[in-house]
């Protein structure tokens, strides 16, 4: 088993609810963020949720090849879990190359390391946004990946294709992928959650910071999509589910050779206004609406088959769309402002 866990990008949201699961299964993990899009509040959770005060925090840029290999080199990583990213859609089009800079080169850096210290097990956290708006649903790990239409998308497609060749070539280097469909809510203790930057872009923090009276109301963006009610559906997961499917393929990583590719989603698609109505029913609390737009580049639908992380992982999500709505407000609720940095 591997013991001593690198996350890059610990600090951020997914990254600090995969530390909790991680030092909950066991494991011993080292963070390492550069804070460029999050602050202390959910590095500091972790520590309250898991009752350790004592986890290693690095402040690098993985975009450093020094400091990484540094790093690897005090603290005899077994695994790495690679969340260190850009995310913003809009964003990456407006500024491709700063996407495309920070994103590859931070990871090809893990990736040289790991291949330099004669092998490592390399977690690449990548998007269902790599099947595009895919002709047949759900989407399997087979489905073909369609073109890129952002270069934030085109990261994920590239990292997973660098991760690919390098196991296939080094020695020692195994590789999963995990696709995230779309992840929402929060640790229960509320604790560590989403500190979206300024307006949020995607849809349950929008949704959070309407019913706490921050944002007048939600724009939902195009009702006439192909799906039951019009609205756009995806399917969310709970980020404690994600958490744990990522325990799951580490554990599975060391024990097995060469580079995989893993859904990580609950199977059930829900659309924009079934999401409204999900969290109105779970806390109570309305919120306003209007018909917008659509968001260009936006699809109709997308959901997962996650049969085959349940069958090799023996990993599948627990939570159900309710307890998702519950932990995203519970958390806003504590956390209004966000971070603003
Ligand atoms: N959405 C919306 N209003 C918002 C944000 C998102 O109607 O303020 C819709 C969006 O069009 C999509 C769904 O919510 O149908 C999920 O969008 P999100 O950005 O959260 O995820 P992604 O598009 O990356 O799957």
């Amino acid at each position: 088993m591997a013991k001593r866990v690198l996350v890059s990008g610990g600090a951020g949201y997914i990254g600090s609810h995969v530390t909790v699961e991680l030092i909950n299964a066991g494991y011993e993990v080292v963070v390492a963020d550069n804070m460029s899009n999050c602050d202390m509040t959910c590095f500091e959770g972790v520590k309250k949720i898991t009752g350790r005060d004592d986890i290693p925090f690095f402040e690098i840029d993985c975009c450093d090849y020094e400091a990484v290999e540094k790093l690897f080199a005090e603290n005899s990583i077994d695994a790495v879990i690679h969340f260190a990213a850009y995310k913003a859609v809009g964003e990456s089009v407006a500024q491709p190359i700063k996407y495309y800079r920070n994103n590859l080169v931070s990871f090809l850096n893990i990736l040289e390391v790991a291949k330099a210290k004669g092998g490592c097990n390399v977690l690449f956290s990548s998007s269902a946004t790599v099947y595009g708006e895919a002709e047949n649903l759900p989407v399997t790990e087979q489905t073909p990946r369609l073109p890129a239409t952002s270069p934030y998308g085109n990261t994920k497609q590239m990292c997973e294709d660098i991760l690919r060749d390098s196991v296939a070539a080094y020695d020692g280097v195994k590789g999963i992928a995990l696709r995230y469909f779309n992840p929402i809510g929060a640790h229960p203790s509320a604790l560590i959650g989403e500190l979206p930057r300024g307006v949020p872009n995607n849809l349950v923090p929008f949704i959070t910071q309407t019913a706490i009276g921050k944002r007048k109301q939600l724009s939902v963006f195009g009702n006439d999509y192909d799906t039951h009610d019009g609205t756009g559906v995806r399917d969310y997961i709970h980020v404690v589910d994600l958490a744990k499917g990522h325990v799951a393929a580490v554990k599975y990583a060391t024990a097995t050779l060469g580079c995989d590719v893993f859904n990580l989603g609950t199977g059930t698609g829900y659309s924009v206004l079934d999401m409204v109505k999900a969290f109105e029913t779970a806390n109570n609390i309305p919120v306003p609406y209007e018909i917008a737009p659509r968001r260009p580049g936006d699809i109709d639908e997308c959901y997962a088959d996650p049969t085959r992380a349940y069958e090799i992982l023996g990993w599948k999500a627990e939570y159900g769309i309710e307890d998702m709505c519950r932990d995203a407000n519970n958390w806003q609720s504590k956390n209004p402002n966000g971070f603003e940095a």
